[in-house]
């Protein structure tokens, strides 16, 4: 399905990301193995996800429901678990909970109550994550942080929802570490209330040290494994 040379480059691209996530977890004085990736392999075909699986790769992030439905469905036989990343419109959600396994942003009751609803249709049980948004104007999705804690409990009376943490994106052009320290201590508060969701998604190809110097349990990671991208939209 890929070339050799594809397939050289995926394995290159996944072994120096998890070099970097080493490196990063050692020069924070963390435990090795205490972040755990997720490959985001939005505009990527499907044959690269499947090398990704090949590779031992579980944990794949997508962020637009027209993509990634047709690619879960094509790879459906492999043990994926499928992270959606982006912002969420109420009328993809009965899409969405068909193959999400985890969704990483939530950031508004209206979607807590859409993705309970369709989950109970399908049968299916979701991991959730609260994003925040860590912007002085909220635009990239997120929950401003002063509501985060009305949207994690609303998640958490949900029995088709698992709250399991936090997820943010650095704002572009500021100090990643002024923001994911924030974020930390959002994480914390939010812990306070809820001591099971203790995964703080932060970090992307270009922040990642930055994100696990301040604590994140998972990075998501698309163009350090798998290459440029060309922009969307
Ligand atoms: C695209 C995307 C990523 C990965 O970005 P890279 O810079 O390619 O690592 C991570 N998180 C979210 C929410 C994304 O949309």
């Amino acid at each position: 399905m890929v070339t050799e040379t594809r397939r050289a480059e995926i394995e290159h691209g996944l072994a120096a990301a998890h070099a970097r996530i080493r490196e990063a977890e050692i020069s924070a004085g963390r435990q090795a193995g205490s972040v755990d990736l997720v490959v985001v392999t939005k505009t990527f075909p499907a044959a690269d996800v499947a090398v990704l699986a090949e590779l031992g790769v579980t944990e794949v992030g997508e962020n637009r429901d027209q993509e990634a439905a047709p690619k879960a469905a094509a790879l459906a036989g492999l043990p994926l678990r499928w992270h959606f990343i982006g912002q969420l419109q109420t009328n993809k959600v009965r899409s969405v909970v068909q193959y999400a396994d985890v969704v990483e942003s939530v950031d508004r009751p209206k979607l807590v109550n859409a993705l309970r609803r369709a989950a109970a249709g399908v049968d299916r049980r979701l991991d959730v994550l609260v994003q925040v948004s860590l912007e002085s104007q909220p635009g990239r999705g997120g929950v401003d942080p002063s509501a985060m804690l009305e949207i994690a409990d609303a998640v958490a009376e949900s029995d088709r929802l698992t709250l399991t943490g936090i997820m943010a994106v650095a704002p572009l052009g500021a100090d990643p570490v002024a923001a994911f320290t924030r974020l930390a201590e959002l994480a914390e508060r939010l812990r306070t209330d809820h001591p099971t969701a203790r995964t703080i998604s932060a970090g992307m190809s270009g922040d990642l040290e930055a994100a696990v110097e301040c604590g994140a349990t998972q990075v998501r990671l698309g163009s350090a494994v798998l290459g440029y991208r060309p922009p969307v939209r």
